[in-house]
């Protein structure tokens, strides 16, 4: 049988280990619920934008360009590459002319 002061000292230990194991078990359910919002907000963000034109909002259809599928605004006929599309279009179709007729009957003004 101990000391009154080494059960205190006994006391003292049990209550920092399950402070620390309930601080880390906390600590761990934060993540995981802020990993869990951030991909709810993905998935609200993806349902909210799925072909919406970035310019104008409205609908956008898949369209052949060349041989892929890209998204045209059905609203200001704008088109949306994803990833890679555009260096695909540029190494497929410049030699071939393709952005130089494009350029050749361009109303752009900035071009
Ligand atoms: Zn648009």
């Amino acid at each position: 049988m101990g000391s009154i002061i080494k059960d205190t000292e006994v006391i003292a230990n049990e209550e920092a280990f399950f402070f620390q194991s309930n601080r880390e078990l906390i600590e761990e359910q934060r993540e995981v619920m802020a990993r869990e919002g951030r991909e709810q907000e993905r998935k609200d963000a993806r349902e909210l934008h799925w072909l919406k034109c970035p310019k104008c909002g409205c609908s956008m259809s898949q369209v052949e360009l060349a041989g892929i599928e890209v998204e045209s605004c059905n609203e200001c006929e704008g088109l949306f590459l994803d990833k890679g599309e555009l260096d695909f279009l540029v190494d497929r179709l410049h030699a071939k002319g393709f952005f130089a007729s494009r350029r050749d009957r361009s109303t752009h003004p900035y071009e």
